[in-house]
């Protein structure tokens, strides 16, 4: 198996084969056409629908002209002292396991693919090999026999996320745990939990504009083929974020307020309070705020 650096010196000179189904086997698979291989095919075990990729840039690498062998579970490196192909086993969907995915089971049927390169993109971990000896990591901290050290971890490292939004937001995080251990009185900052997430179901649609998602600029494969220039030109402007519809969050629009049919609901400071006495709990308020940050319960 040979190993290929698509960034470095770039010796992508054949046919190559990757072995994967998420971003990173897209990106594998797109810089390799651009590193000048003759020939890319992303081999995957499952089918394009289970596909963990995002499927636009799946798409895009399908324009640009790589192939896909869904279904194909490797087995086999072929060859001798150096890479002819890869030998792939027929996979079959069975039910589906805790991912909600469906379990690809092998099956005798094989068949290769011949190959010159094959790069293996199967899932990637931080490496905590880099750590001293002894010591270990526990939410964004580093601990030595169980006490904690100096020291603040963040991103990939402490969370795994595996997204840069995610290990910028935990930097941040990061760096407030180590002003609050040096001294300052900082508010740590805690993700909203999960549950408290506002599901579509409460959301009012009717009450916002229809505006369709700004697609970007995409430049087409003969642009950007084979270089490694940008190939998605950003948003054109700011004005995608209008469309953020503030859920869960109150926004002081008095929708509420207008709605109440017994006038209960007043402006009160930044918010608005709510005379109980008097409140005959409709639920008409809760019901028609347009973004569910609104919610009725007992008190
Ligand atoms: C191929 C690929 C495609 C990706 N695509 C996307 C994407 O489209 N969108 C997205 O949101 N995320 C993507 N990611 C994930 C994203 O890159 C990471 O989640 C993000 O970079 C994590 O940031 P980080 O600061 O935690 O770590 P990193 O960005 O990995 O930074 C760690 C830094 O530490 C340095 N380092 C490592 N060891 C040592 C050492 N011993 N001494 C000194 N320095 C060291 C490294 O060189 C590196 O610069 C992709 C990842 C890969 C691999
Ligand atoms: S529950 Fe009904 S009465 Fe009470 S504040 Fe809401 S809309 Fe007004
Ligand atoms: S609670 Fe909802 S309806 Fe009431 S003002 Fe806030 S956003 Fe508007």
């Amino acid at each position: 198996l040979r190993r290929v650096n698509v960034d470095g010196d770039a010796q992508i000179r054949g046919r190559v084969v990757v072995l994967g189904g998420g971003n990173t086997a897209i990106d594998c698979a797109r810089s390799a056409l651009r590193a000048g291989a003759s020939s890319v095919t992303v081999a995957y075990r499952r089918s394009r629908l289970e596909m963990p990729a995002i499927h636009e840039e799946v798409d895009a690498a399908e324009r640009e002209g790589v192939t896909f062998a869904f279904l194909k579970q490797p087995v086999a490196f072929l060859g001798n002292g150096q890479l002819e192909g890869v030998e792939l086993a027929d996979v079959e969907l069975g039910p589906a396991d805790r991912s909600g995915r469906r379990t690809p089971m092998t099956t005798d049927r094989r068949a290769s693919i011949g190959c010159d390169a094959v790069l293996l993109a199967l899932g990637q971990s931080a490496d905590e090999s880099v750590l001293p000896e002894g010591w270990s990591l526990r939410d964004g901290r580093a601990f030595a026999a169980g006490a904690p050290l100096p020291v603040f971890v963040a991103g990939d490292l402490s969370t795994g996320e595996g997204t840069v939004a995610h290990a910028i937001g935990d930097g941040r995080r990061a760096a407030l745990k180590a002003l609050a251990a040096l001294g300052d009185a900082v508010a740590e900052v805690v993700p909203a939990p999960m549950e408290r997430s506002v599901p579509r179901s409460v959301m009012r649609f009717d009450h916002f504009p229809r505006r369709p998602a700004d697609e970007g600029a995409e430049h087409e494969p003969a642009e950007g083929m084979l270089d490694f220039g940008e190939v998605e030109g950003g948003l054109a402007n700011a004005s995608e974020a209008d469309r953020c519809m503030s859920c869960g969050h109150c926004t002081n629009c008095d929708n509420c307020l207008v709605y109440c049919p017994e006038g209960v609901i007043v402006r009160h400071g930044a918010g608005y309070a709510i005379d109980l006495d008097y409140c005959k709990g409709c639920g008409l308020c809760a019901a028609e705020c347009p973004r569910g940050a609104m919610e009725m319960g007992a008190l």
